[in-house]
């Protein structure tokens, strides 16, 4: 199954690692084939090159949108070589076999990425070096295929691991090769139909194509009886996809969705506004809270649930000092995921070994306009991120009383932790602090009692006189089908309460919102989460 590389054309945009790669080849007396820049790029260091002009016996023209696309080319690329039919047709039209194929394409990704115009992004989309990459993968039996700067040393190892007079690859590789191969033109055309989507403004194209690139297999999924692997949808927002691992075991598929879901919800708070701090157990959040300080925020981010944050996912809004470090040391914590980490806390954390501890760059845009996808049986569910916020302005107090300044600051900080956890949500708040969370609930009821609860079982462990949820401020991801889901939560000793409103039983809800004194906003917006 090995087959000889005689001859290579290399069609590289990104010129990186190409003259070390083109030496070497060189060096193995393979004949090197190559386009305008690529060529000159080999040339200029020494290396000898032959023009594919020269081959095909027609010029580059049109800015280089023909190159490439000529039956010499495609037919060396094509051409079977244990088929007498190919091996004559090749001799009547004077067709060199190409044996080595190495191409990265225009780059329509970092164009798109920069906010190129119409007119850049039309050029940037490459034409012959897909085909190329098409036709030499299709040809696996006999042609290698290199798409990625980062397999030109495995290829060099490759030929290498076969020794002997001439170069030559093994099938296993070449085949290898052309999945990625397949893969990368797949990628490539996913980014520009969905560039022309966005182009033409059309959200829900006929047809669709995601893509990702593997970023690394994981040793199971959420189960030890899944396969699972992580990629990367080349966004590169902010986030466990393009962070820092400086610490601790591998993360887990469940890491990795908790740190996203830790990250992401911390990421709301500015650190302009403070010090912030969130705590995640299974994709909900067990204590969020702001702090003077980082220390003080996790602390009381803590208190919120001291039994379920065992175990957590810890995210801060800041550069995590050692005091910080120190007391989140105190517990059993599986990652720590800050934008920013001071080494006094990475000294601390050194003696924790099994603690992962990931450096993100930047916090995310929770604003930012993106796609969320959700697997059906038979499809996958497509929508906007929920990127929706509120300001003041936003709010609708509907009720007798307002809400007075500070209790509006706990409303809008419940708010915002309410949409990031799992419907139905209700989330009890004091002085900007989480002191109840109820989560996943098929009733809002169940959720305002759930959390009342937990609320009263950390007041026992804490020897608090009464539960925090006395004097609270209260949000509800959606609003109060009836008014037994408000009247749990004033029961419980909420004071001030933030809904979306829009009800067909509003008036009722409003109506025991006043019986019980209790000050309400309406949001107008809704943050159901599943
Ligand atoms: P160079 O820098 O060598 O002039 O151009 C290299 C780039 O041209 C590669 O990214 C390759 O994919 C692309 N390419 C090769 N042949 C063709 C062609 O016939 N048409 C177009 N549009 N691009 C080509």
């Amino acid at each position: 199954d090995l087959a000889p590389v005689r001859r290579a054309l290399i069609s590289v945009s990104d010129k990186t690692g190409l003259i070390d790669l083109a030496r070497a080849l060189a060096d193995l007396k393979i004949e090197i084939l190559s386009t305008g820049g690529s060529a000159k790029a080999m040339r200029d260091a020494g290396i000898e090159v032959r023009d594919v002009s020269d081959l095909t016996d027609f010029p580059e023209m049109m800015d280089g949108r023909v190159k490439t696309l000529h039956p010499k080319v495609h037919g060396g690329l094509l051409a079977l070589r244990d088929n007498g039919m190919h091996v004559a047709s090749m001799a009547e039209h004077g067709i060199v076999p190409i044996d080595l194929l190495v191409v990265n394409l225009y780059p329509f990704e970092d164009a798109l990425a920069r906010g190129a115009g119409y007119d850049e992004m039309i050029e940037n989309i490459d034409i012959g070096g897909p085909a190329m990459i098409r036709a030499a993968a299709k040809n696996h039996a006999h042609v290698c295929t290199i798409v990625d700067v980062q397999d030109y040393d495995s290829l060099l190892e490759e030929i290498k691991a076969h020794g002997g007079e001439e170069a030559q690859t093994s099938y296993g590789f070449r085949q290898r090769q052309a999945q990625i191969a397949y893969a990368r033109t797949g990628a490539y055309d996913a980014a520009v139909s969905t560039w022309m989507a966005d182009a033409v403004g059309e959200p829900t194209p006929r047809r669709r194509v995601i893509a990702g690139e593997l970023k690394q297999t994981l040793r199971y999924g959420e189960n030890s009886h899944q396969r699972a692997a992580f990629y990367t949808d080349g966004s590169n927002r902010p986030g466990v996809a393009v962070a820092e691992q400086l610490q601790g075991k591998e993360l887990s598929y469940n890491n990795f969705n908790d740190t996203d879901a830790a990250f992401e919800l911390v990421s709301e708070f500015l650190p302009a506004d403070g010090p912030a701090c969130a705590i995640i157990k299974h994709a909900n959040p067990c204590g969020v809270a702001k702090g003077a300080t980082l220390k003080e925020a996790y602390q009381k981010a803590f208190d919120c649930d001291r039994t379920s944050a065992f175990g957590g996912i810890v995210a801060l809004n800041g550069q995590l000092d050692g005091d910080t470090a120190e007391a989140i040391s105190e517990i059993f914590t599986e990652v720590v995921i800050a934008p920013a980490i001071h080494n006094d806390a990475k000294k601390i954390f050194a003696k924790k070994k099994n603690l992962r501890l990931i450096l993100a760059p930047g916090l995310a845009n929770t604003s930012e306009a993106g796609r969320a996808y959700k697997q059906v049986s038979g499809g996958i569910l497509v929508q906007d991120r929920d990127n929706g916020a509120l300001t003041l302005d936003d709010l609708k107090v509907v009720t007798k009383i307002a809400p007075t300044d500070a209790q509006m600051e706990d409303l809008l900080f419940a708010w915002k932790v309410a949409k990031h956890v799992k419907s139905n949500a209700i989330v009890y708040v004091k002085d900007k602090a989480t002191v109840g969370v109820g989560a996943g609930q098929m009733s809002r009821v169940d959720s305002a009692l759930i959390a009342a609860k937990k609320a009263e079982r950390m007041a026992q462990a804490l020897e608090l006189p009464e539960p925090l949820t006395i004097g609270s401020a209260v949000a509800s991801d959606a609003f109060f089908p009836f008014a037994d889901g408000l009247l749990e939560a004033a029961a419980a000793g909420a004071t001030c309460v933030i809904q979306p409103g829009g009800s067909m039983r509003d008036d009722e809800v409003i109506k025991a919102a006043d019986d019980a004194g209790l000050a309400m906003v309406f949001t107008g917006m809704r943050h159901f989460r599943h």
